[in-house]
């Protein structure tokens, strides 16, 4: 009997079936079409293996209040064909067995505790900075979910006095994610982030916005590991320049050694690399068993 995972993604779905130790055993990538389409292929996935559980890591919003009458949905996308979709209730037709669902980042934080970089920690941060920007957060050992879920990635931040581009968030602007996600790197220089390896005066800009809201997470919720994926991310030089602005930016107000000295350890790459979201959702389902 195997865990499925699913990595639903506005561009694609990964899925997957693994065991308890977190290894994946087999996967399979579907484009993100309308969800009949896609549901067709994820389904057909699955009906080939005997499942005891299945983990759900979605991009949202999404409804997580187990007593609302839209829990397991997709709420209000801007993907209009996905919009006020019956995620959990389409898989449960099909499978009755626990499903446990949550963000796409709050699986990855939460596979990133069990068998990745946050091991052994009870509280940790995973953040993923590509096409968007979102964070998920374990707090006291418990995936953070509160009103609805955290939406770290439109905190608002201070502009660079340098910095002209008026930002890409549909809904702020200037908020983080309309700053410094991959999109608004693309806006801002006239080219994808990929093509900028060489312009320092990017990745400096794009440090100081990333290591400013990574502050305010420590700030605010005192995260013992801070985990930080996504495409843009694959700036190789991008993660020592964030981790220099953390520091700058708190400037000696958080006496910690965690930060003060060993910064490289506390501000890290994911463990479980590029299977951060795949794995997360496994943890999901092992949690869903587990309830
Ligand atoms: P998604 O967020 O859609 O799941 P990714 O995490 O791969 O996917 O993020 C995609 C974004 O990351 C795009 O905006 C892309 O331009 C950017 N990106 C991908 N690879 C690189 C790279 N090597 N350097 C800088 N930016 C990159
Ligand atoms: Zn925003």
């Amino acid at each position: 009997m195997y865990l499925g995972a699913i990595e639903a993604g506005g561009t694609k779905f990964v899925c997957a079936v693994g065991d308890d130790d977190g290894r994946v055993r087999q996967r399979e990538m579907f484009p993100t079409t309308t969800p009949e389409e896609t549901m067709r292929s994820v389904i057909r996935f699955f009906q080939q293996f005997e499942l005891k559980a299945i983990g759900i890591g979605s991009f949202g919003p999404i409804d997580l209040n187990k007593s609302s009458r839209t829990y397991g949905y997709i709420t209000s996308t801007p993907k209009r064909k996905w919009e006020n979709f019956n995620f959990v209730g389409e898989m449960s037709k099909y499978f009755p067995v626990p499903i446990g669902f949550d963000t796409d980042v709050n699986a990855a934080a939460l596979g990133e505790r069990l068998w990745g970089a946050a091991k052994g920690t009870n509280s940790c941060l995973y953040m993923t900075v590509g096409t968007g920007i979102g964070v998920g957060a374990i707090v006291e050992g418990r995936l953070l979910h509160g009103l609805l879920h955290p939406e770290m990635g439109h905190i608002l931040v201070r502009r660079h006095p340098e910095d002209g581009f008026a930002g890409c968030c549909p809904f702020h602007s200037d908020c983080l994610e309309g700053m410094a996600s991959g999109p608004a790197i693309e806006k801002r220089w006239g080219k994808k982030g990929a093509e900028l390896t060489n312009h320092t005066e990017v990745w400096e800009l794009e440090a100081f916005y990333l290591g400013q809201a990574i502050a305010q997470y420590i700030l605010t919720l005192s995260p013992e590991k801070i985990i930080v994926g996504g495409g843009v991310m694959k700036q190789t030089q991008l993660l020592p320049a964030v981790r220099r602005y953390v520091i700058d930016f708190l400037n000696g107000y958080i006496q910690h050694e965690a930060i003060l000295q060993h910064i490289d350890e506390y501000v890290v790459r994911p463990g479980l690399g590029d299977n951060a979201g795949i794995c997360g959702a496994l943890a999901l389902a092992k949690q869903a068993l587990g309830e």
